[in-house]
This record gives C-alpha cells, sequence and structure tokens, in this order.
C-alpha cells in the first residue's frame, strides 16, 4: 500500500485509510513547514509487523547488531526503511521513526543530537506542539539538583547513537523546543542552519553552537527560562491539587 511517499508493507489487513497513515501524512507537512525544508519526493519503506515475535525475528535475521528495541530507522545510500510492530505505542513509535525518515529524504547526514531531538518533538500528536514531558520533568529535577546544565558543543560531538543517555535526548529536544518556539528569529537560526546542512553534504563539521552563541551571547540562560515557563504550568496545577 502506497501513500503519497509512504510504502507499507505489512504482514497483516492494514486499511489503508487508517488514522495512523493519516496523522503521518499531516506530519509530513508540519515537519517540512516548521523546519522550513524543501520536500522530497523520495520513497519511505514502512515495514510493520503485527507482534513482537515476528519482528524481532526478522530485526535478528536481517541485522543481528542491531540492540532490543520497539522499531527502527534505517538509511542506507538507496533507500529509507522504517521497522516497527503493532504495540500500545506504536502511534509515538511511527511518529518518531518516520520524522527520522522525512529527515533524512532531505538532509542525510543530519547531526545525530539534531535527528534525535527533532524525531522527540515530532513524536508527539501534533495537539501537543512538541511538549514532551517526560523530558521537560527529567531536565527540572536534574537541573534543580544541580547535576545538569545545557550544553550544546557537548551534544554536538556525540557521534554514535549508543553515546547518547537518556538526559542526552531530553537537552536535544529541549533545544529543538526552544528553537522552534522561542521566537521567529531563533526559529530562522535552526532552519538556516538545517538549509546549510542540506546544501553543504559534505561539511560534517558544521556545528549550531557558535552560530547561536555570535547570535545572541545568552543563549544558555534563555533556554534554561524556556524549560522553566513550560514546566511551570505544571507546577501551578500539582500546588492546586495539595491544596
Ligand atoms: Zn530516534
Amino acid at each position: 500500500m502506497t501513500r503519497d511517499n509512504l510504502v507499507f508493507h505489512t504482514n497483516f489487513y492494514f486499511p489503508r485509510r487508517h488514522r495512523l497513515v493519516e496523522e503521518l501524512l499531516t506530519k509530513r507537512s508540519e515537519i517540512e513547514a516548521t523546519l522550513g525544508l524543501t520536500p522530497s519526493d523520495e520513497l519511505i519503506h514502512v515495514f510493520l509487523f503485527q507482534d513482537q515475535d515476528k519482528f524481532r525475528r526478522f530485526v535478528q535475521q536481517r541485522h543481528p547488531s542491531f540492540p532490543d528495541r520497539r522499531a527502527f530507522f534505517l538509511q542506507s545510500s538507496t533507500t529509507l526503511l522504517v521497522y516497527a510492530h503493532w504495540n500500545s505505542r506504536v502511534a509515538e513509535d511511527l511518529r518518531h521513526e518516520v520524522t527520522h525518515a522525512y529527515v533524512h529524504s532531505v538532509i542525510p547526514n543530519v547531526p545525530l543530537w539534531l535527528d534525535e531531538g527533532i524525531a522527540e518533538y515530532f513524536e508527539r500528536p501534533s495537539a501537543d506542539r512538541g511538549l514532551h514531558r517526560n523530558h521537560l520533568e527529567h531536565l527540572v529535577s536534574e537541573h534543580e539538583s544541580g547535576r545538569w546544565q545545557p550544553d550544546l558543543e557537548r551534544l554536538e560531538s556525540l557521534q554514535q547513537a549508543g553515546e547518547m543517555s537518556q538526559l542526552d535526548y531530553a537537552e536535544s529536544w529541549l533545544w529543538v523546543h526552544f528553537l522552534i518556539q522561542h521566537n521567529d528569529r531563533t526559529q530562522g537560526l535552526l532552519q538556516s542552519y538545517l538549509q546549510q546542512s542540506q546544501y553543504d553534504q559534505l561539511n560534517k563539521d558544521l556545528e549550531l553552537w557558535p552560530l547561536l552563541d555570535q547570535h545572541d551571547a545568552n543563549m544558555l540562560n534563555k533556554l534554561v527560562d524556556h524549560m522553566q515557563s513550560l514546566a511551570s504550568p505544571y507546577k501551578l496545577t500539582s500546588v492546586q491539587t495539595a491544596e
């Protein structure tokens, strides 16, 4: 079954107009508009398994070195592939992995931290506007206890997915959320960085932090303020409940 540039391969009956598929198609325009990406017509193959056993067996046979995960995105020089299986979090899994595929169809060498930050942002249902409460709570508590300070330079130095901790995923999400939603200028900085990465595919050392720092020496404080302002409505709610 093909819809737009998504080609679905399933081992069970899957309706052509399933709302999950409709949501993924809407996501694509949302991602392209938010990040200022030029649409690509490259096909994305989505392999969706009905149950976990068949999914695991398939992954172990084809990619024995892969860690045990619920879903994957893979890019070869010729193909974009997503593997997932039906489970209670399949919608989130597909939004996350298909976001990787959409971004890679335009920018094959997108930096690791940004790739994950963007996927964590867009894995949320559109109504949440990218808000990832688990990441937010994690960052706020690590920051309050003095165990974490934002450091984009460090995130940009990470090269392997295995090097990224849960907190690194959370910080990557926060940078993306901040850049998209803080104001038009920060969103514009992210968009022009992505465009540069798209047209300058060979320059793997192109980094975002020097551009942000040059633009505004107070960027780190603004990021922390952004995090705290996102967290404050939840604090108010918990205080009210306690009363
Ligand atoms: Zn990912």
